[in-house]
């Protein structure tokens, strides 16, 4: 169990309900018991296994009041946790200091009636990805990735979730003969090379599910990496466990993106869950999401990418947070990213600095966004600033060395400027290839057909 934090500031011991229900985790693995049990705590051998911690997770109202009897003059959060399903672990719930939405813990892991606020340009699904799923289960959006919805589960349901259209509304897993479709649509595109196993959280399967898809993809030859996108190291580090990582070994090279959002999630447990995995040869990146109130200071990013690079785990990506209902309340402004990314530049290796990226609505996919650093142009010369606002004039080569310069065609068609007030919300290229595939295969495609 954790007693202080990877920062040096302690850190409570799990909080202990009155009453001790002790239950035994399930035989196979981490279907859910319905209901489930009433009271998330155990012996330290149990605490450890993580099936005892799929098991015991927070799922109701009633539950989450005798975790914290503090919470019983709030909101009945019945309404709001039928709409957008709740889901704790003991060990994540233990890493709560106070029950109040000062925690960042807490306001990740436990609901909140502003869920239900909801702006009119919000929308279940703002990447369109049922869009982009020409076989249910699979997204492809880029010309050399795809993205398989392993299931819809997760070990606990941050709030803060893009998926949560899908993420817990069904606890399922891909079926053999979803499985089966999109290893052949992967036969039948060889241009896709990288596939991203995704979810809900696919390390919320027993290992020889997991193993099943792993095997199944890895049998195409033009897929040459497979990527994992998992919260478990962060919420249920328990679940590494050196079983999973030799059967993760077998099918290199495989890829873990992570997703860490604040230094208090550092513990000694997911340190160690991320330290197995590199030692299982597993490259480890970290995609965190913007969050209002959590981890929109500069230091606190700053204090997790030292942790992250600490363990072995490079910061990848900076999400700004999705249009997406459900989520209004934790969104910041994209100054906020931009002034956290001119923060960081000079302080940090860029080996510990992510790309911060707005996933854009309309299915747009990831646009990175930066602080300018290109101050003007010349054709004799650039002028960048640096970190400290420090300004050079970098020379470009001589035009004798650069052989014959292509002139710009001139525009044709406008449109960026009608965007600038609001006259137009979207730009669509008519010749794209996945925009074509996407009006020949899904017209009205829908995420949670992939799963069964
Ligand atoms: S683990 Fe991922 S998919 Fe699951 S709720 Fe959290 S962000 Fe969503």
């Amino acid at each position: 169990m954790i007693m202080t934090s990877d920062s040096g500031e302690a850190a409570p011991k799990p909080m202990r309900p009155a009453e001790i229900v002790e239950d035994e985790p399930p035989p196979s693995g981490c279907t859910l018991p319905s209901p489930a049990p009433a009271i998330p705590i155990g012996s330290p051998k149990k605490w450890d296994d993580w099936r005892w911690q799929m098991a015991n997770r927070i799922r109701s109202p009633q539950q989450l009041l005798r975790f914290f009897p503090e919470l019983r003059n709030g909101s009945d959060l019945t309404p709001l946790v039928s709409k957008y399903p709740m889901a704790i672990t003991p060990y994540y719930a233990s890493l709560i200091h106070e029950a109040n939405p000062g925690d960042p813990i807490f306001q990740m892991a436990v609901p909140q009636m502003q869920e239900l606020i909801d702006p009119p340009f919000l929308s279940p699904d703002p990447l369109e990805e049922c869009h982009d799923m020409p076989v249910p289960g699979m997204v492809h959006r880029y010309p050399d990735r795809a993205l398989v919805i392993a299931t819809t589960m997760c070990s606990t349901y941050c709030r803060h979730c893009t998926r949560k259209r899908v993420a817990g509304t069904r606890e399922t897993s891909i079926s053999k003969r979803r499985l089966e479709q999109i290893a052949e649509y992967l036969q039948q595109h060889p241009q896709i090379h990288d596939v991203i196993i995704s979810g809900g959280d696919p390390l919320t399967l027993r290992t020889d599910q997991l193993e099943m898809i792993l095997s199944r993809i890895r049998q195409v030859p033009s897929v040459q990496i497979i990527r994992i996108g998992t919260r478990v190291p962060v919420v249920l580090p328990q679940r590494i466990t050196e079983n999973l990582c030799r059967m993760i070994q077998k099918y290199h090279p495989i890829w873990i993106n992570t997703h860490f959002n604040h230094p208090r999630e550092l513990t000694p447990e997911s340190t160690q869950a991320c330290q197995m995995l590199a030692n299982a040869g597993v490259p480890l990146g970290n995609q965190s999401v913007l969050l209002k109130g959590i981890n929109d200071r500069p230091q606190i990013i700053e204090e997790l990418c030292r942790g992250l690079v600490r363990n072995r785990v490079r910061p990848y990506y900076l999400y700004q947070c999705d249009l997406v209902r459900g989520v209004e309340h934790f969104r910041t402004r994209l100054s906020r990213g931009i002034e956290i990314m001119e923060y960081l530049r000079g302080r940090l290796s860029g080996l510990a600095i992510p790309l911060f990226v707005v996933d854009a609505p309309h299915g747009g996919g990831k646009i990175p966004v930066l602080p300018t650093y290109l101050v003007t142009q010349s054709p004799t010369h650039t002028v960048l600033r640096n970190y400290e606002g420090m300004l050079i004039a970098y020379p470009e080569p001589h035009e004798e060395t650069m052989g014959p310069v292509e002139e710009p065609k001139p525009e044709s068609s406008p449109g960026v400027w009608e965007m600038l007030d609001g006259q137009n919300s979207v730009i669509r290229p008519e010749q794209s290839v996945r925009l074509t595939r996407r009006r020949q295969c899904c017209p009205a495609g829908n995420l949670s057909e992939g799963v069964e």
